[in-house]
């Protein structure tokens, strides 16, 4: 069920989906996705769906993942990533190795945890983690070159495009529970946000305040 072949076939399937960065692709394949879902999920973890980790909350879909890190790393060398969202640290982990520092927010307690241990035993050490409200970013650490946003507010947060640095890039899906527009935001040197569309996806909402 974590075969090369089984692999292969998500690696086709991306491909035939437009993601054509060799790193990205190559992190998809390597990153064992069974060991950030529940043992009875395991032989679906290779499949190019979301799929449940507890708490009301979903790994993302590698598609998804792929085309957020694609986007993401596309300008250029990244020194600081903010993620917002940390979840079962799938996506933090696919990213870890293509940028320099992240800083990964996530508001739920039990998820974190289990997070933090998953990174700890692949060996992923250029991850600092934050119990809170990722709404309001990591003003200490600010700005960050890059901002991955992996749940969805019903508008852009302010606080996040503040803390974005110049030709700094965002990715975020934003809309309400029916779907949502990945959008990619980049702060201009004159101080302006450009906004472009990638496509329509289907996140949790992005909810206020953290949880113990
Ligand atoms: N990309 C992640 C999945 C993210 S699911 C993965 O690969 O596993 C979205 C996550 O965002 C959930 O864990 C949810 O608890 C978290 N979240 C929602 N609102 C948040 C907020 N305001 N601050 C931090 N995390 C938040």
């Amino acid at each position: 069920m974590t075969s090369a072949r089984t692999r292969d076939r998500l690696i086709k399937r991306l491909q035939s989906g437009g993601i054509v960065n060799p790193e990205v692709l190559e992190r998809i394949r390597n990153v064992p996705r069974h060991l950030f879902v529940d043992e009875a999920l395991a032989s679906r973890a290779y499949e190019d769906t979301a799929l449940p980790i507890g708490h009301g909350q979903t790994i993302s879909q590698p598609y998804v993942v792929a085309r957020m890190t694609e986007a993401l790393i596309g300008g250029g060398p990244l020194r600081k990533i903010l993620e917002v969202g940390t979840g079962c640290g799938y996506q933090t982990t696919v990213l870890a190795p293509l940028v320099g520092q992240i800083y990964s927010i996530e508001r739920l307690a039990p998820l974190l945890q289990r997070a933090r241990q998953t990174l700890f035993e692949l060996g992923i050490k250029n991850v600092r983690f934050k119990h809170g409200d990722g709404l309001q970013g990591w003003p200490e650490e600010a700005p960050f070159d890059g901002i991955l946003v992996a749940a969805a507010p019903a508008t852009i947060p302010q606080d996040l495009v503040d803390q974005l640095a110049v030709d700094g890039r965002m990715i975020i899906p934003v809309g309400g529970r029916g779907g949502q527009e990945l959008l990619q935001l980049t702060r201009r040197k004159d101080g302006t946000i450009h906004r472009e569309s990638l496509c329509l996806v289907s996140f949790v909402p992005l909810l206020e305040g953290k949880i113990r």
